[in-house]
């Protein structure tokens, strides 16, 4: 267990720098935030900092610049976005190795608000670099990491900074987070379904080996089914199949026996286009020539009959090309499947970058218990893997 921003005495916070962690990585149209969520993410946290008379000091990264300050990639633009929401000024921290980047945060007013300019601006950052720790240390009296989709990074402001600066919590964000993620894989309430899907196999290997042995059943979609497929010696046409994958889905199908859950029946064409017509078969009637593209009806029903029967769902990968229309069919379906378990009471969880952006466009994001915002991050804590971001912070 981590220690939390609630564990620290509030009475004790007034005054005192919160160096913050957040994930302000946003989509950003001509200088202007095209998309709030992930600052909005991060207000429950900052706003209660605020609230106890914190100075408040936000470190995140903004895309992927190489190799040193580059004006295309200046988090600038959240400065804006993030006085919208907060209804509040916020202080931009141009140059935090500045030493006057240490006397701006600590002539913040009580509740005041200050974002630094994009991590990944420094070399040390992706280095983890303890030059570079030390210097956001001088920068806040303790550090809060509300940025779960980074944690599986060992970068110098989630990671290095909070080896040094103490005490190292998490944030309210991340404490969910932790919460759903680890209770869903720590105690599950039974049947324990997954339901993994995506373009595939290879990157979830790791995900399927992790699983096995704690769920009851997995139910597999998207183009991860087709080596599957293949595996069993079915005709695939022209679908996405990893060809070097297929000895390994093989030994899966093997090593899994009836815990794997494959569809019956798949929806084809013979070409990837919006409203092109499609056609629904069995999965071993697949004509050469066409490609898979979704989970037929009776898969839906199928799988959804699974899933509403569960005490506890984890979902990560579409069903299908969600993207275009019609296949986005089978995807919706186990959406609405997922809020219908949730509201018979199951523990639903859905991680992945691809599927979150699914469940929100059918609408039911608020009608699961968690969708997770952290999508490689998500992965790798499922898989059971160590995210530096997370093991750095106080342990309770
Ligand atoms: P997530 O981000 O939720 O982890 P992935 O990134 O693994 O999911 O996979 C999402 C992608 O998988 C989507 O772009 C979707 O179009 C693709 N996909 C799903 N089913 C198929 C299919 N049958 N053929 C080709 N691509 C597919
Ligand atoms: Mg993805």
């Amino acid at each position: 267990m981590k220690r939390t921003l609630a564990s620290l005495d509030p009475a004790r916070l007034d005054g005192q720098r919160a160096l913050v962690r957040v994930d302000f990585n946003c989509p950003v149209k001509d200088g202007v935030v095209a998309d709030d969520t992930r600052i909005r993410a991060s207000l429950p946290t900052i706003s209660y900092l605020r609230a106890k008379g914190a100075r408040v000091v936000l470190l995140s990264h903004f895309g992927r610049p190489k190799g040193g300050p580059d004006p295309k990639y200046s988090i600038r633009p959240c400065v804006r976005a993030l006085e919208t929401a907060l209804g509040a000024p916020v202080t931009f921290i141009e140059d935090p190795l500045a030493e006057a980047a240490v006397i701006t945060t600590k002539r913040l007013p009580r509740g005041g608000v200050a974002l630094v300019e994009n991590t990944r601006f420094y070399p040390g950052e992706e280095t983890n670099d303890a030059g570079l720790s030390q210097q956001f240390a001088a920068l806040g009296d303790f550090y809060v990491n509300d940025a779960f989709g980074s944690a599986h990074r060992a970068h110098a402001s989630t990671a290095g900074v909070a080896h040094v600066l103490k005490p190292a919590v998490s944030g309210f964000l991340m404490e969910r987070e932790l919460k759903y993620l680890g209770e869903a894989l720590a105690h599950p309430k039974r049947p324990f379904v997954a339901v993994l899907g995506g373009a595939k196999i290879s990157g979830k290997i790791d995900l399927i080996d992790a699983l096995l042995p704690k769920v009851d059943e997995i139910l597999i979609g998207g183009a991860m089914a087709n080596t599957f497929f293949r595996a069993m010696g079915l005709e695939t046409g022209n679908s996405l199949v990893e060809a070097d994958k297929v000895d390994l889905a093989r030994a899966l199908l093997d090593r899994a026996g009836p815990k794997l859950v494959l569809p019956k029946g798949v929806v084809i064409a013979p070409e990837l286009r919006e409203g092109i017509t499609s056609l629904t078969v069995r999965r071993d009637a697949v004509p050469p020539g066409f490609s898979i593209f979704d989970i037929d009806p009776t898969t839906v029903e199928d799988f959804s009959r699974r899933i509403t029967g569960a005490g506890t769902v984890i979902w990560n990968g579409p069903m299908g090309v969600f993207e275009t229309k019609p296949f986005d069919q089978g995807t919706r379906a186990i959406a609405a499947a997922m809020a219908a378990a949730t509201a018979r009471g199951a523990i639903t969880v859905i991680g992945g970058g691809d599927s979150a952006a699914a469940i929100t466009q059918a609408g039911l994001a608020d009608k699961v218990t968690h969708v997770s915002t952290g999508g490689g991050a998500s992965l790798e804590f499922l898989e059971e893997k160590v995210l530096p971001g997370v093991a750095a912070l106080d342990d309770v």
